[in-house]
């Protein structure tokens, strides 16, 4: 027997098999469903994987018609829906049969389905020519000025000194994995900086990094690279201007709320004039290509108040905007402040997502990247939304997973991929930066014998 946190409760017999039932109730009232009811077309109970997903279905439907509520991934749980999509469509399967085999077998509604099908093809029309067989690079840079109450992410607000310790660290890494891949012959196709906030670092701690990467790297091949500012309280004239020196063409800013109280409120120390300055100085120095991420559900926000936002940064122009969802993980402060935040948020979160979708395609934006996390308010999704011809690659194949992936710093998860057998596997640096710093010897051997020792 199962019991759920909540006011319902699942009974099904540990037996399982296929001619059982099982009961769910909610709030005193019991159904009754009959596994053998659930089957998708042709499966058979002798496969694990097929009375799983029975059962899955019959507890669905079960609270579906207790509840008069229907999830809109129905019982699809993965964190990377695309994949699947994208590997039904190299099958052979048409967009079509596609579309009607999610909604069958994964119960998803037809929003949640047709927005998996446009992201696809999206992806297919702006970015299938640009890719190549070479490798991604993630850089991480593991501090912030502050901590955001929903962070769960390997983000420090730095100490003195420490920036310059865990760069130390980083240049050894950077000298490792540069001259293992010249030895190999592998490539980069691009490159992305990320973290925490990557512009934590003073100009001059970037322009330095910068250097080391740009002549530690053999960037002759790179389409992409990019800086995440994320912070605009970071962002300065002068650092815009270290990144537009390396002829560096894409950054995100992001704002998550333009609005003075929810900023307060999440922890960060910025105001929202702040980020219409940021905005206009990248756009002064001559970034070309901006991103900006939004939370929908952000505490406190009615759905008018995400809807100004939108608006707001809509009226900026940027090239990609990426609409989240909030995702409340056990590390994060506001869950530990407001356990039940998740449950209580849901439908308000829905009518946001649902307007951003549709003010992001009447402005021309289409989604081109989604993927969903656990804990996500609401089981909902993050889209990531470009203006054609924008998109940005490393986060198409960091969501596909068929490229090497090399992580460097701490807490980078380096993902090999073998395409004879269309697997990953991975090795991951240690998220602590103090442990990285003190590990580093080992970081390295780890991506050697993960990416380098059986390189063909
Ligand atoms: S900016 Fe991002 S990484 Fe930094 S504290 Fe906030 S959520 Fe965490």
């Amino acid at each position: 027997m199962f019991v759920p946190k909540g006011n319902y409760e699942i009974t099904v017999d540990e037996a399982l098999d296929n001619s059982q039932s099982f009961s769910v109730v909610f709030e005193k009232e019991e159904v009754s469903r009959k596994i053998e009811d659930f089957y998708y077309k042709g499966e058979r109970p002798e496969d694990i994987k097929a009375l799983k997903n029975a059962v899955k279905r019959g507890i669905f439907d079960a609270f579906s018609g207790l509840t008069g509520k229907s999830l809109p991934w129905g019982i699809l749980t993965g964190v990377k829906p695309v994949k699947i999509v994208r590997e039904l469509y190299q099958k052979g399967r048409s967009l079509e049969e596609i579309f009607d085999y999610m909604k069958e077998y994964y119960l998803l509604n037809d929003d949640k389905a047709g927005l998996l099908i446009e992201t696809l093809k999206n992806q297919y029309e702006q970015s299938s020519e640009k890719s190549s067989d070479n490798v991604g690079i993630y850089l991480g840079i593991p501090f912030c000025p502050t901590r955001c109450v929903y962070c769960s992410f390997t983000a420090n607000v730095a100490k003195k000194g420490e920036i310059e310790r865990y760069l130390e660290a980083l240049y050894k890494e950077i000298e490792y994995v540069s001259s293992k891949m010249k030895e190999k012959g592998i490539m980069t196709e691009s490159f992305y900086i990320g973290g925490g906030t990557p512009t934590t670092l003073s100009a001059e701690q970037l322009d330095d990094l910068l250097n080391r990467i740009f002549s530690s790297f053999d960037m002759s091949r790179c389409m992409e690279f990019t800086v995440e500012a994320g912070r605009p309280d970071t962002i300065t004239r002068e650092k815009l201007e270290v990144i537009k020196k390396y002829g560096i063409k894409r950054i995100s800013i992001n704002p998550q709320s333009m609005n003075e109280k929810t900023l307060a409120a999440i922890g960060r120390l910025h105001s929202p004039q702040q980020i219409r300055e940021a905005y206009k100085l990248a756009k002064d120095v001559g970034i070309e290509l901006i991103n900006m991420d939004l939370i929908a559900g952000l505490p406190g926000e009615e759905p008018e108040d995400f809807k100004r936002t939108l608006d707001e940064v809509a009226a900026f122009d940027p090239a990609n905007i990426t609409i989240h969802t909030l995702a409340l993980k056990r590390a994060s402060k506001l869950k530990e402040e407001d356990s039940e935040f998740n449950y209580r948020e849901v439908e308000k979160l829905e009518n946001m997502v649902d307007v951003s979708r549709s003010v992001m395609e009447s402005l021309g934006y289409k989604p081109y990247y989604l993927y969903r996390q656990k804990y996500m308010v609401g089981n909902l999704e993050n889209i990531g939304y470009a203006k054609p011809g924008t998109e940005c690659l490393y986060n198409i194949k960091t969501m596909d997973e068929r490229q090497t992936m090399i992580a460097l710093g701490a807490g980078g998860i380096s993902k090999r991929y073998y395409p004879g057998e269309n697997r990953i596997e991975r090795a991951a640096n240690v998220s602590n930066y103090e442990i990285y710093i003190e590990r580093i010897d080992e970081m390295l051997e780890r991506k050697n014998q993960l990416i380098f020792a059986n390189w063909q």
